[in-house]
């Protein structure tokens, strides 16, 4: 098949590349290199079934021509990261809202079929454990500036939903709950590189908050598998789907085990949510997905433990270096 990969360079993206390449696709990509890396899809590049454009998903006339030329389009690019967001509001908004717009009516023209990457972050502070795909999403106040990702990401959803409803575009959306793997960085504040790179570093591992929040760590692995799975599942279109794990630790207890499990000598430091993020900053203390309809429909399960995650992820950057600045 031909494939689209909008974000394939970025760290997701460049997984779902890589396994499309190998199992024989022919894969174009597009990614302005925002939060995404050449290094990430670079052993492609000679390969001639995979073709790179380094652009923004706002340039139409590329868009268009790129998506004419798939048989689906796998929308990936996105602001991402809590700390890129808190610190760039209007590209978070502008990059996901007017980028899905393009990619949607781009589509359309065609009927091409749409695979939207959501978030997690939707459900918001929502505390009905675990988290379902048809559960009320509950959002912070306009004035906290982590909401507008997650309020870009439901309109997002809302308009892929309007595609497949009122124009038969086919659309999938999938929820990520905290993907993790190699090649993630810890640069937009993803935890869990940033702890491995901070103990290998011989840094303080920084817990914000004391640490009771918790999350549910996903294999990339994992999830690429989903993602072309339901991509092909003509019972997918319409539909919202969580993909996660049930490895649930707090964040404390991450920092602990990624201090044993790399033998560093690194402090567990806690830092205020003001100091890390910015004054008024609203964590979520619990995200845990429902996984039945996702279960139900390709037969979805979680294949990696928050250990065997942290070990690849510890293997990694070990291999590449990173620096969480
Ligand atoms: N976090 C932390 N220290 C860090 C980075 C993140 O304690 O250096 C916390 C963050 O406040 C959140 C959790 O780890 O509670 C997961 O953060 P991440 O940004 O990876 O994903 P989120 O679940 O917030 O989207």
């Amino acid at each position: 098949m031909k494939i689209l990969i909008t974000g394939g360079a970025g760290f997701i993206g460049s997984h779902l590349v890589d396994v499309l390449i190998n199992r024989g696709d022919e894969v174009f990509i597009i990614d302005d290199l925002s939060t995404g890396s050449v290094e990430n899809i670079e052993h492609h590049q000679s390969n001639p079934r995979f073709h790179y454009f380094f652009d923004t998903i706002l340039n139409r006339f590329l868009l268009a021509e790129l998506i004419d030329r798939a048989d689906i389009v796998f929308h990936l690019a996105a602001a991402v990261g809590v700390k890129l967001i808190v610190e760039s509001p209007v590209r978070t908004i502008e990059t996901n809202v007017k980028g899905t717009e393009t990619v949607l009516e781009l589509a359309n023209r065609k009927k091409k079929t749409v695979v939207l990457a959501s978030t997690s972050e939707v459900y918001g502070k929502s505390t009905s454990f675990p988290f379902r795909e048809d559960a009320d999403l509950v959002l912070g106040a306009t004035d906290k500036g982590r909401w507008s990702y997650a309020c870009s990401k439901a309109l997002d959803e809302y308009l892929a939903l309007a595609y497949w409803k009122e124009k038969r575009c086919p659309t999938v959306i999938v929820r990520l709950f905290n993907t993790v793997g190699p090649r993630q960085t810890g640069r937009y504040g993803m935890v869990v590189p940033r702890f491995v790179s901070q103990a290998l570093g011989g840094q303080p591992l920084t817990v914000y908050g004391e640490g009771n929040q918790s999350r549910c760590f996903t294999w990339v692995g994992d999830v690429v598998h989903a993602l072309i799975q339901l991509a092909v599942t003509s019972e997918a279109v319409g539909e919202i789907f969580n993909i996660g794990s049930t490895n649930e630790i707090s964040i404390r207890d991450l920092a602990f085990l990624v201090k044993e499990m790399t033998g560093s000598n690194s402090e567990v430091a806690f830092i205020p949510y003001e100091q890390a993020y910015e004054q008024g900053f609203e964590d979520m203390n619990r995200r845990v997905p429902a996984l039945e309809k996702v279960h139900a429909l390709i037969g979805y399960t979680s294949t990696i433990d928050v250990r065997g995650i942290i070990e690849k992820v510890v293997e990694d950057i070990k291999a590449r270096g990173s620096s969480v600045e």
